[in-house]
């Protein structure tokens, strides 16, 4: 159980005995120990320490957040406010490993990312696990925020081949290469809804290239990351090359501000987002912020129907509608506004519960602000003119010990416009908004027109109208007959306009583009100089190498 994390060595130890667990903490889950159900209100919280020079740091901190398992609201771990020295500690320790990870041959680093990909896969249900109870997704829910991240890991082991230099020979005996060399520290700042898949997004990527990292993962679900960073060090990551802190916007200030860290790439929303990369942008930095979303899914006519409703049902309301990619949006065409009595009785069956039920579809909201934000967007949008056709709020699973749970079952409101609160915000909750239009050009009017750019999903059988909606549309994303398009990581997420801040996206090529910086190198070896005994004059002009 995780409230047992601290092994044998109690928190409620004096002082100084805490101070001599700074080099001896270890996680308590293992491979093949770990949490398969709630925590009590009387079991003991566990203690999430830092991550620094490849050892678990019990923090020196005053100040403790309270992780609560979203299914029961007990408290099940506790997360510090990383203190200054923690904080100067963990960069300085990034900044210290960077030269000699740099100078780390390829090969090795490579290695090296071979075992964290098998170590991440030995360890998926043990990380996942974690994740339900801190974030509160289902368990397979939660193998898949595991899993989209491996994936990443696994394309990192690529790193040969994607880091491979250009070169030619730009004029007789002369030749230019170009190489991409790591940035030094990165940081990475992560969000509370993949607490697996986000840091992974960045983190293989980090190392094989040769960058270190300061990673903050979310305050609210850092026990993911915290294993992610065991199986680095098992992999043979070496000291510093990861470190992990914790906190709230002091956390953030400082990696914003220190010299010493020269990326910043961050995932989370809008406000968060674009205070990060303004300020990051401005002192020099490099920073990729992926933001928040509106993602609309368009139904034609020809659609099919069953196939639709399906996927539209399990990409409105699965991870209970907090996933960036989440459809929030369904827009009927023509006649398919007639569907939406099936999509809500379809809805109606997904069974709400806690994440470690195996019958479980969706699971809570991850804090009581949440469940009460979506709750007000329901009712202010019904009071602005739009129908409840399903209404979730209310609802808790049978089971008394989830009473006090953030639980929304799903929700569908009809007769949406821009303007009602449920379209024009982002709710991240089970809550799907339909808007009737009556062609597909009205359709790519109104999606253009929502200021976010994450994904989008068209249902139809004509290749022709495919074609006609990709060319038109205005979003990073297109899935057709797809729900959710995320691509696989030799592409990038391509989130655009509202959703993304930067010129370079996360993983694929774009992603290692954005880790490295480019470097020519451009060298003369005279072959006919050996036969002339030339000695070239002074030359003042632009050489221009012909
Ligand atoms: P959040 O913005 O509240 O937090 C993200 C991170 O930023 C956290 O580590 C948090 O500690 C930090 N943070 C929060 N407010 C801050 C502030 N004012 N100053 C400095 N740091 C701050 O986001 P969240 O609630 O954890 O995650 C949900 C959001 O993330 C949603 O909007 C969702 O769409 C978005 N998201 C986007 C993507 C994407 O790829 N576009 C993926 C996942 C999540």
């Amino acid at each position: 159980m995780l409230s047992k994390v601290l092994k044998s060595r109690s928190i409620r130890s004096s002082t100084q005995k805490l101070m001599r667990y700074k080099t001896t903490l270890s996680l308590s889950s293992t491979t093949t120990s770990y949490p398969t159900q709630h925590t009590t209100a009387q079991d003991e919280p566990y203690f999430t320490p830092s991550f620094i020079d490849n050892k678990f740091v019990k923090s020196d901190s005053t100040e403790w957040f309270d992780i609560h398992d979203p299914a029961t609201n007990n408290v099940v771990s506790k997360v510090p406010q990383s203190t200054d020295a923690e904080l100067e500690e963990a960069i300085a320790s990034a900044h210290k490993a960077f030269p000699s990870w740099r100078d780390t041959s390829i090969i090795k680093r490579q290695g090296v990312a071979f075992k964290f990909a098998a170590l991440l896969r030995e360890n998926m249900d043990r990380i996942a696990s974690v994740i339900v109870l801190e974030q509160g997704k289902t368990f397979v829910d939660a193998q898949g925020d595991v899993t989209r991240g491996l994936q990443v890991a696994e394309a990192a082991c690529n790193i040969t081949n994607d880091l491979k230099a250009e070169s030619l020979e730009v004029s007789t005996d002369m030749e230019t290469k170009m190489v991409r060399e790591p940035l030094g520290v990165v940081a990475s700042i992560c969000p509370f809804n993949f607490p697996a898949m986000v840091p992974l997004w960045s983190l293989p990527l980090i190392l094989v290239t040769g960058n270190t990292a300061v990673i903050k993962p979310s305050e609210r679900v850092p026990g993911a990351a915290m294993i992610i960073c065991e199986l680095a060090a098992q992999a043979g990551v070496p000291p510093g090359v990861i470190n992990i802190v914790h906190g709230k916007h002091a956390t953030v200030n400082k990696l914003i501000e220190d010299p010493r860290i020269k990326a910043l790439t961050f995932v989370g929303g809008d406000k968060a987002g674009k205070y990060i990369y303004e300020k990051g942008s401005a002192l020099g930095k490099r920073v990729q912020a992926n933001l928040g979303a509106k993602n609309h899914l368009v139904v034609l006519p020809d659609a099919p129907k069953q196939q639709f409703i399906n996927a539209l049902n399990g990409a409105a309301f699965g991870a209970a509608g907090q996933r960036c990619m989440a459809i929030s949006v369904l827009v009927t065409v023509g006649k398919t506004r007639e569907w939406i009595e099936d999509v809500a009785k379809d809805a109606s069956k997904l069974i709400t519960g806690s994440g470690f039920d195996k019958s479980s579809d969706l699971g809570p909201l991850i804090n009581p602000e949440s469940l009460t934000k979506a709750e007000s967007i329901i009712e202010d949008s019904v009071k602005a003119g739009a129908n409840l056709v399903l209404d979730g709020r209310g609802f808790r699973p049978d089971d008394a010990k989830f009473a006090k749970g953030n639980f929304l079952a799903p929700t569908i409101l009809t007769g949406i416009k821009p303007g009602m609160r449920a379209y024009d915000e982002e709710i991240f909750a089970p809550v799907l908004s339909v808007v009737n239009v009556d062609t597909i050009d009205e359709a790519i009017e109104l999606i253009n027109n929502n200021p976010y750019g994450n994904g989008v999903s068209l249902f139809t059988q004509s290749g022709a109208y495919a074609q006609y909606f990709t060319k038109r549309i205005d979003v990073g994303q297109v899935g057709i007959n797809v729900p959710i398009p995320v691509p696989l990581p030799m592409f990038s997420f391509t989130g655009s306009r509202g959703s993304f801040l930067g010129d370079l996206n996360f993983y694929g090529k774009a992603g290692i583009t954005f880790l490295t910086k480019p470097k020519t190198i451009t060298a003369a070896w005279k072959v006919q100089s050996i036969a002339d005994d030339e000695i070239l004059k002074p030359s003042t002009s632009m050489p221009i190498q012909q």
